[in-house]
């Protein structure tokens, strides 16, 4: 859509123009933000459900305009994917989140989402590779998030790429399960250690039957194809005994812990460690 710019405008729906601009502007913002350490991360833990122990700790992304303030990675991450921003941003995280968890008072898992269009990139396994091994974080430590949209374009491309992340003895986690086009076929082709319930699931528990039934067979689907499961947006207790009930495996919510500073989490882990 970018080299389409200027001199088309007549083609514009009112108001698309200055969507571009308000895009261009954000993308100019966020090269910007990667060179003068504007960005950071959030953590969020990852518990077991039965025990409600710390099983590891998601990486979120986090930018802090200079005059917007806090702009929520569904803002920014789509401009990043669109202008090639998401390599470097991709690595500055990934190697960040590494970072972080070798400081973690036990050794928690830590996990990256990462874009399809990082897939796309060729050298995924390579710069994963790197970081590891510059970071010194045992790659089994990793959990790569991934969503059902580096399925569709190039599946057998995503497919050698994922092999290639799992000989290195990182972990791969299907996020947002369940809100993608089907979603079925590929869970046997794709060798996931996890699945990851998205959230409109768990956050219909309580109301709704039908999401119950679906949260069991997704569990039932995961012992059966050896997939751990983990539900997100976990936010009642009722939804989280729904959950111990259903004997799913890992919960992750605002219920449990909002993603929160490094120095929180330290704090945080140092307790739940018992230290
Ligand atoms: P996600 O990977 O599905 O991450 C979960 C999102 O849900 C996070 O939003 C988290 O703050 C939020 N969340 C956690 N618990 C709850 C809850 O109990 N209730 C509700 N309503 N929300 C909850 P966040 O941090 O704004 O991230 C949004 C999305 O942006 C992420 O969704 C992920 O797709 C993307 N993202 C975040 N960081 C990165 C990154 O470093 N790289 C890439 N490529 N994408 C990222
Ligand atoms: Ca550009
Ligand atoms: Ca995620
Ligand atoms: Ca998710």
């Amino acid at each position: 859509a970018k080299g389409a710019g200027r001199g088309t405008t007549c083609f514009f729906e009112p108001g698309m123009e200055a969507k571009l601009r308000q895009r261009s502007l954000l993308e100019h913002d966020l090269r910007l933000a990667l060179e003068s350490d504007q960005l950071s991360l959030a953590f969020q833990p990852l518990y077991a459900c039965g025990t409600r122990d710390v099983t590891a700790v998601e990486a979120l992304v986090r930018w802090q305009h200079p005059t917007r303030g806090a702009l929520p990675p569904t803002e920014f991450i789509p401009v990043a994917e669109e202008s090639g921003l998401i390599q470097p941003l991709g690595r500055w995280v990934l190697e960040r989140a590494c970072t972080a968890a070798l400081r973690w008072p036990r050794p928690y898992n830590v996990a990256v989402n990462l874009s399809p269009a990082q897939f796309r990139h060729g050298r995924l396994p390579e710069i994963v590779a790197e970081v590891l091994e510059r970071t010194g974080l045992p790659a089994g430590r990793l959990e790569i998030e991934v969503t059902e949209g580096l399925l569709i374009d190039d599946a057998d491309g995503a497919l050698a790429v994922i092999r290639a992340l799992k000989r290195q003895g990182v972990r791969i986690a299907l996020d947002d399960f369940g809100t993608g086009y089907s979603s079925l076929g590929y869970l046997r082709r794709f060798p996931f250690d996890k699945i990851k319930i998205d959230k409109s699931f768990v956050q219909a528990l309580e109301a709704d039957p039908g999401a119950r039934a679906i949260v069991d067979a997704i569990l039932a689907m995961g012992r059966s194809l050896n997939l751990q499961v983990t539900a997100e947006g976990v936010e009642t207790e009722q939804q989280f005994r729904f959950l111990q009930r259903l004997a799913c495996d890992e919960a992750q919510g605002f219920l449990l812990g909002r993603p929160m500073t490094a120095e929180r989490l330290q704090e945080l882990l140092l307790a739940n460690s018992g230290g």
